[in-house]
């Protein structure tokens, strides 16, 4: 069998259906074999493993060595087509073509080990879905701002609301720094592996309440934590609030801890 992760079997491939990367759904198709080696091997083995984006197959080529099943959800049809040539010797595939957003996860109940280079315009709202799955863990190619985003600590630029909820659901680490060489067509943003496993923590409050609330203190960054709260309730006095959990009423959004915004909302709140 070829392996598909190289330049000229790629080139081949769109040639031969008369095909061409789709900017609209992200298609940046590795080209590296060494690099899908790497990222499917990290990815962990045995069961099943899930896809998101096959695109030609690259990376499910080499998941499909590693997992007892291999689920992979693709949107553009004319990759679809291509797949069934590109990944016919791996019989343990299914290619789903489907949006994968809009796909009924329900039939899921083990553990989901998930593996994919993701497309980069809708790399957050991937992330939020796979939120609400069982998972074990994911090893997902995202672009390095995204990255920065997801792993940042407080008084960092990157530091945002996402970086708290996420690491409040995920230990994240980044494992693989990717090249622009490694893709055809070669995107314009550098490009980081990184391993997300939930932690299983559990709060007092609803989730879903509670990371609304902390992206409303993120609403405007130059602004003050008490200015950003003021657009929840104008007339509440935060100043007395921050002092009376130790913060200083002057302090911004980005210098608090998960810990500070825990109390925050408790003390508003509870
Ligand atoms: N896995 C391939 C590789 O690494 O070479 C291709 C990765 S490419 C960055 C992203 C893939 O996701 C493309 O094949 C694209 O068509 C697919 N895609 C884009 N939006 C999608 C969606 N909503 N659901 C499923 N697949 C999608």
């Amino acid at each position: 069998m070829k392996t598909i992760a190289n330049y000229s079997v790629s080139m081949e491939l769109l040639q031969k259906y008369e095909r061409r990367a789709k900017k609209h759904f992200g298609q940046n198709f590795i080209i590296d074999p060494s690099v899908v080696e790497n990222i499917a091997r990290q990815s962990g083995e045995g069961g099943l493993c899930l896809e998101i984006g096959p695109g030609l197959g690259a990376l499910t080529q080499q998941l499909s060595k590693r997992y007892d099943e291999v689920i992979a959800y693709e949107i553009d049809p004319n990759m679809v087509e291509i797949l069934s040539e590109s990944l016919e010797e791996c019989e343990n595939v299914s290619v789903i073509h489907q949006d994968f957003l809009k796909a009924d996860l329900s039939e899921y109940k083990e553990p989901l080990t998930v593996c994919a280079n993701l497309p980069y315009y809708i790399t957050t709202p991937i992330l939020f879905k796979l939120m609400e799955l069982n998972v074990k863990q994911m090893t997902v190619m995202v672009q390095k701002e995204i990255s920065d985003r997801l792993t940042a600590k407080p008084e960092t630029k990157d530091y945002a609301a996402l970086s708290i909820q996420m690491q409040y659901y995920f230990d994240i680490k980044t494992i693989i720094k990717v090249s622009k060489e490694t893709f055809h067509p070669r995107p314009n943003v550098d490009s980081i592996v990184i391993q997300l496993k939930p932690k299983n923590q559990s709060m007092p409050y609803d989730e879903r309440e509670f990371f609304d609330f902390v992206k409303k203190c993120f609403q405007f960054r130059r602004k003050t934590l008490v200015n950003n709260l003021k657009t929840i309730d104008k007339e509440r006095n935060y100043n007395t609030i921050l002092e009376s959990i130790g913060l200083n009423p002057s302090i911004r959004a980005d210098y608090l801890t998960y810990d500070d915004y825990l109390k925050l909302y408790g003390a508003l709140y509870a």
